[in-house]
């Protein structure tokens, strides 16, 4: 396995495509080599059985143009930050897959297992860089970006996905077993109708934040930091006052 650029982990599979798909879309369509590492096979769900689950992963994740995607197998609904064996397979991942740049759920989530997805990718990237843990070559991302999912966060920053949205929404239409109208099946609220509807909006709303069509919120725990600002407002004009001055765009 070559090193990739960028790593998503997921609590349960279809959370990457609903909440980072955009970044990782336009990560893949830039030429950069993007996995995702989905932690459980989200067995306990209302709908759909894992065999249906895996099926539509596999779709997404052509959809998102990914280069990598494994399932760590760990227990849906049993995710727990303190559990050492689930730690180290999470550094076994990132000491195999050497990702620039790591995205993981926000820290405050609504679903303890989205919590606790938060924690454990956080433990595990400090352990990933200690020489006397485990086996392995030690490997420190450059940076964590965090995104937030049923909770608001004031984001740190917001990444224009509007190239790549229709892409974003075409994978998390491959998991028809969570999103499809179903009358028939117990209601979820991933599976509800303003389900779409809904995560269109909040891209939309971030997308106005910054003056394009679509945005994708992240959060970081450093102050970030800019070698250049001259530089980093030209290649990125949105950093201005887009809202303001939308003729200039
Ligand atoms: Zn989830």
């Amino acid at each position: 396995m070559t090193h990739l650029d960028y790593v998503a982990f997921g609590p349960h599979p279809d959370d990457v495509e609903l909440f980072c798909g955009g970044l990782l879309a336009a990560g893949g369509e830039r030429g950069h080599r993007v996995g995702v590492v989905d932690l459980t096979r989200g067995e306990m769900a209302s709908r759909g059985t894992p065999e249906t689950r895996a099926a539509e992963t596999e779709a997404a994740s052509r959809e998102l143009g990914l280069v990598h995607r494994e399932n760590l197998g760990l227990p849906d609904a049993g995710l727990r930050a303190d559990d050492d064996r689930a730690a180290a397979l999470v550094v076994d991942a990132l000491r195999r897959l050497r990702p620039e740049i790591v995205v993981a759920p926000y820290w405050h989530e609504r679903h303890p297992d989205h919590e606790a997805a938060s924690a454990l990718v956080t433990r595990a990237l400090f352990l990933a860089g200690l020489r006397k843990y485990g086996d392995g070559e030690p490997h420190t991302p450059r940076q964590a970006l965090f995104y937030p999912m049923r909770h608001l966060a004031e984001p740190s920053l917001v990444v224009d996905v509007s190239a790549v949205h229709a892409r974003k929404m075409a994978a998390v239409r491959c998991y028809g077993s969570q999103v499809a109208a179903r009358p028939d099946a117990p209601p979820t609220l991933v599976g509800s109708a303003l389900s779409l509807s809904s995560l269109e909006a909040r891209d939309a709303f971030y997308g106005a934040r910054i003056g394009v069509a679509f945005g994708e919120p992240y959060v970081v725990r450093e102050t970030l930091g800019l070698a250049d600002p001259l530089d980093h407002f030209r290649r990125n004009q949105f950093g201005g006052k887009p809202l303001f001055f939308p003729e200039r765009r």
